[in-house]
């Protein structure tokens, strides 16, 4: 893992394998012996004890108009894809939790709001278990989130064939660790190995402003 916004886990999160390391405060141990977060934070290794854990952020109450959010996606329908959203973040200058939410909020993406082009598949866009960060545009009742913008998208994946972590190796795609399957989606910029390329930082200093 390589990029700034590794660290930061959400639950369910596989942080590594019973065989490497001890389960510690913020994981659990799942019933095929890989740790996993329980919590909103950042994960910390320590290699001399082998153990790892997930050190929670700060408690925050609502999400507001505006505010940019880490959530998982639990559900995609034609034309919305749904998402459970657990904290706040800031992506700039660099990706870090502002706080996570006290409960678990849902939240829907609508398929005008999914990306700036034109989506023929929202399922080439975002999938079940999908680690994204999301814009709110609305607070009303439906929560609407938007993902409209190069750094918005998915942060990480979980691999439909064998279940292991996939990161993102170009703005359509991300790539199973383990077996190298590989499915389009639309990956945030903060997540890509790589630094933005010029036409990349010009898209982001349009969304920006
Ligand atoms: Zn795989």
């Amino acid at each position: 893992m390589s990029s700034s916004s590794d660290n930061f886990v959400v639950p369910g999160t596989e942080l590594g394998v019973e065989e490497e390391y001890i389960s510690g405060s913020g994981t659990y141990c799942d019933d095929e012996g890989r740790i996993r977060a329980s919590v909103v934070g950042r994960a910390r290794y320590d290699s001399s004890s082998r153990g790892v854990s997930v050190i929670p952020v700060k408690k925050l109450l609502y999400p507001k108009q505006g505010s940019n959010v880490l959530g998982i996606v639990t559900n995609v329908h034609r034309d919305l894809v749904v998402v459970d959203m657990y904290a706040e973040v800031r992506l700039q200058p660099r990706f870090s939790i502002i706080g996570e939410y006290e409960s678990t909020f849902t939240a829907g993406i609508p398929l005008s709001q999914v990306s700036e082009d034109y989506v023929k598949d929202i399922h080439d866009y975002f999938r079940i278990g999908d680690v994204i960060v999301a814009r709110v545009i609305s607070v009303g009742a439906p929560l609407t989130l938007s993902t409209r913008g190069a750094l918005y998208g998915v942060l990480y994946s979980q691999c439909s064939v064998c279940g292991h972590l996939m990161l993102p190796v170009n703005p359509r795609s991300v790539k199973c660790t383990y077996c190298g399957h590989v499915e389009k989606r639309k990956v945030s910029a903060i997540a890509l190995p790589k630094p933005p390329s010029v036409k990349l930082k010009k898209l982001l200093l349009r969304t920006l402003s």
